[in-house]
């Protein structure tokens, strides 16, 4: 199981102030994504550590200070491998002018990960029509991608696989069923497993935080539904990990 990857966390949140080292010893290899300018800077501080690394982007719902150019300046960071989380939340942003606005800045997003040849780790809810009508007038721009924590459909699943995206899953999975039917008909080259700790914690651990060694319980449960061994299930998400993020595990 050494080589199970964790592809979304956010370890640089409050709620690891008090075990943060410890969490990051126990864990997997990981990817800490960024919300804002303040939490992609600490994910590169946190990527400091072997099997650490980072994106820097801002969430759709996290706008309201954004600029740009304080991004540009992370780019060029040794272990900064993607730019996310970014992309479009019409379930908790309500509102043309907002919603205008997260599409404003996903397109900026966007060319910024052109510029620096990056991938992009996507965040959408509730709003995937767009999104993929964005991606899809951008596909010259792209070094493909992540549907981070996707609760889309399998026809917008398969949208995504179509520009080159992969679906990330996580603990959802473990305790909705709807999600089935979709990991059962996307081929596991296309398939990333996440956490997103602290929150969606996997059964059995439900009701308490989640943390990157978790991220067995996602592998398992795809394992289980596509009957196939968790070692197989592991061992090509994490090639597709090193694939997507240009990520050598040399050091971990
Ligand atoms: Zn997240």
């Amino acid at each position: 199981m050494s080589n199970i990857f964790d592809t979304h966390c956010h370890l640089q949140f409050p709620h690891y102030d008090l075990d943060r080292e410890e969490v990051i010893r126990r864990g997997v290899p990981l990817i800490c994504a960024g919300t804002d300018i303040k939490t992609s800077k600490q994910a590169i501080e946190l990527a400091k550590h072997p099997g650490v690394w980072a994106a820097v982007g801002a969430h759709p719902n996290d706008l309201d200070d954004l600029v740009m150019d304080d991004f540009i300046h992370l780019m060029n960071e040794e272990k900064v491998v993607a730019v996310g989380e970014v992309g479009l939340d019409y379930y908790r942003t309500k509102g043309d002018d907002k919603q205008k606005k997260q599409r404003d800045a996903f397109e900026q997003f966007i060319n910024l990960a052109y510029q620096y040849k990056k991938p992009l780790v996507l965040h959408c809810r509730d709003a995937h029509k767009d999104a993929i009508k964005i991606l899809k007038s951008a596909k010259d721009l792209l070094y493909g991608g992540v549907a981070h924590s996707f609760t889309g459909t399998l026809e917008e699943a398969r949208e995504y696989l179509s520009i080159g995206f992969y679906l990330g899953f996580n603990g959802i999975i473990t305790f909705a069923r709807q999600y089935d039917e979709i990991i059962v008909h996307t081929s596991l080259e296309k398939i990333l497993l996440e956490t997103d700790a602290p929150y969606l914690t996997p059964e059995p651990y439900r009701g308490k935080r989640n943390e990157p060694a978790y991220v067995l319980e996602v592998a398992k449960k795809i394992a289980e539904l596509k009957h196939i061994p968790t070692e197989k299930v592991i061992n090509i998400t994490t090639q597709n990990v090193l694939s997507l993020f240009k990520i050598v595990l040399k050091d971990v």
